[in-house]
C-alpha cells in the first residue's frame, strides 16, 4: 500500500508485553492503558491483543473509550481512570465497567444509579498524594467514604490508586509514603481493598518494589520508556508515506507559504501528502527531516495542513535516478528518525505525537497469525 499511513506491528507489542510480564512479579496484575485510540495505535485492535496476551485489567480515560472495547470484549475488566459524570453511570453499570471514585457524594449517586438497575458497581477509589490532579486530598476523605461505601450495597470497592507525578526520586517517594501512609490506616480499620495500584510505565521501571497488586502500563507497551528498561523496546507504530512530485528549483526560488525556504543552490524539491493535519507537527518546518531510501531529508518551507516539502538536492546529486516519485518516505519508525528524534525536533512529548495522527490516517494492522488489515476511520462516518 502507498500513501500516508501508520503501520502497527502486533508482534512488537507481543514483545514489549510479553517482556514486562516476565520481568514484573507474577502476582501483580498488568492493566493495558489503551486510553486514546490506544495512544493513536488503534483502541480495538490494541485491546484484543492484549485481552489475548493475558492482560489483568484495561485502562482508558473516559466512558466513550470503555463503551467501544465493549463492543468487543465483554469480559475482560475494564477501568475508567478519567471522573464519569452521573450522566454515564447508568451505561458503566450495565457494561459492567470499573468506575473511579474521587468522592463520597459521587459513590452515594453511584449506588442509587446501580440500586435502580439492581446491579453491583465496581469502583476503584482515586488518592491524590500530591498530583493535584483528581481524588480524594486527605486520609480522612478516604476513610469518611469507606465508612458511608459500606452501607451501600450496590458497590464494590475492589481497588484503590494514585498517580506520580515523577518529578525526581524524593517526590515521588514522598507520593509512596501518603499512599503506604493511607493503606495503612485502612487496613487498620480492618478493611480489605484487593487492588493498589500506584505505577505507570515509568514507575514501574523506576520503583519495581512499589508495583502493589497492579501496574497500569502504556507507553511501555507501545514501545516507549524514557527511563532505562529490563530489556530493548520494540516501537509498535511506524510512520510511512510516498513521494508524490520531484521538480528542480533555480538558486532564489522559494519553497511553500511565504517562502519561508529560499533555494541557496540550485536544488531538488520533493512532495510528500503529509501535513499537520495528518499529525506531523507544522513546527518541523524548515528543521524536520524524513528518510528516503535510508537517508535524512529536510524538511523545506512552511508544512501545509495535508502536504510538505523535502530537500532532495543531496540524495540526487550523484545519480539522477536514486529517488523517484512513489518512494517510500520514513515519517517515524524503529530507526530514523525515531519517534523520539521527532518529538525532540517539535518541542513535545512522544505521547503528544502519537496521540494526534488523525483519522483520516489508515491504520495498517500488521497482524500476528494473520494477513495485514487496513482500518480507515473515515468509512465509519
Ligand atoms: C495514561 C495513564 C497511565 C499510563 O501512563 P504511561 O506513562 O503511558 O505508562 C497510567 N495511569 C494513569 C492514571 C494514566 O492516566
Amino acid at each position: 500500500m502507498k500513501g500516508t499511513r501508520v503501520e502497527i506491528h502486533l508482534d512488537a507489542l507481543k514483545h514489549n508485553f510479553l517482556h514486562m510480564r516476565d520481568w514484573i512479579p507474577q502476582d501483580v496484575k498488568i492493566a493495558g492503558i489503551v486510553k486514546a485510540n490506544a495512544y493513536g495505535h488503534d483502541l480495538v485492535t490494541i485491546a484484543k491483543t492484549l485481552v489475548d496476551l493475558g492482560v489483568d485489567y484495561l485502562g482508558v480515560a473516559t466512558m466513550s473509550e470503555a463503551r467501544a472495547i465493549r463492543r468487543h470484549e465483554s469480559n475482560i475488566p475494564i477501568l475508567v481512570m478519567g471522573r464519569v459524570f452521573e450522566s454515564d453511570y447508568d451505561e458503566a453499570i450495565k457494561l459492567n465497567v470499573t468506575l473511579t471514585m474521587t468522592s463520597a457524594e459521587e459513590a452515594r449517586r453511584l449506588n442509587l444509579s446501580a440500586s435502580l438497575d439492581e446491579k453491583k458497581v465496581k469502583v476503584h477509589l482515586k488518592f491524590d498524594s500530591g498530583f493535584n490532579r483528581l481524588g480524594f486530598k486527605t486520609d480522612e476523605d478516604v476513610i469518611d467514604a469507606l465508612e458511608e461505601i459500606k452501607g451501600y450495597d450496590f458497590i464494590e470497592v475492589e481497588g484503590i490508586f494514585t498517580h506520580l507525578a515523577l518529578k525526581d526520586a524524593d517526590s515521588d517517594d514522598e507520593q509512596f509514603r501518603k499512599f503506604d501512609s493511607l493503606l495503612t490506616a485502612i487496613s487498620e480499620k480492618g478493611w480489605h481493598i484487593p487492588i493498589k495500584h500506584a505505577c505507570d510505565s515509568i514507575g514501574a521501571v523506576a520503583y519495581p518494589n512499589n508495583s502493589y497488586s497492579m501496574v497500569r502500563l502504556g507507553a511501555i507497551l507501545y514501545g516507549y520508556c524514557s527511563r532505562k528498561t529490563p530489556f530493548k523496546l520494540k516501537p509498535v507504530m511506524h510512520f510511512k508515506t510516498n513521494i508524490t512530485r520531484i521538480v528542480s528549483i533555480k538558486v532564489g526560488e522559494g519553497v511553500g507559504y511565504d517562502f519561508t525556504f529560499v533555494a541557496d543552490r540550485p536544488s531538488v524539491i520533493g512532495t510528500i501528502p503529509v501535513g499537520y493535519a495528518d499529525g506531523l507537527p507544522r513546527n518541523l518546518s524548515n528543521k524536520g527531516f524524513v528518510s528516503v531510501n535510508g537517508k535524512p531529508a529536510k524538511i523545506v518551507g512552511l508544512m501545509c495542513m495535508d502536504q510538505c516539502m523535502i530537500d532532495l538536492t543531496d540524495h540526487l546529486a550523484s545519480d539522477q535516478d536514486a529517488v523517484q516519485v512513489g518512494d517510500e518516505v520514513i515519517l517515524f519508525d524503529d530507526m530514523s528518525p525515531n519517534l523520539t528524534e521527532v518529538a525532540e525536533c517539535a518541542m513535545t512529548n512522544r505521547n503528544e505525537l502519537l496521540t494526534r495522527i488523525a483519522l483520516r490516517v489508515p491504520r495498517i494492522i500488521l497482524q500476528l497469525e494473520d494477513k495485514p488489515k487496513i482500518i480507515q476511520y473515515l468509512d465509519f462516518l
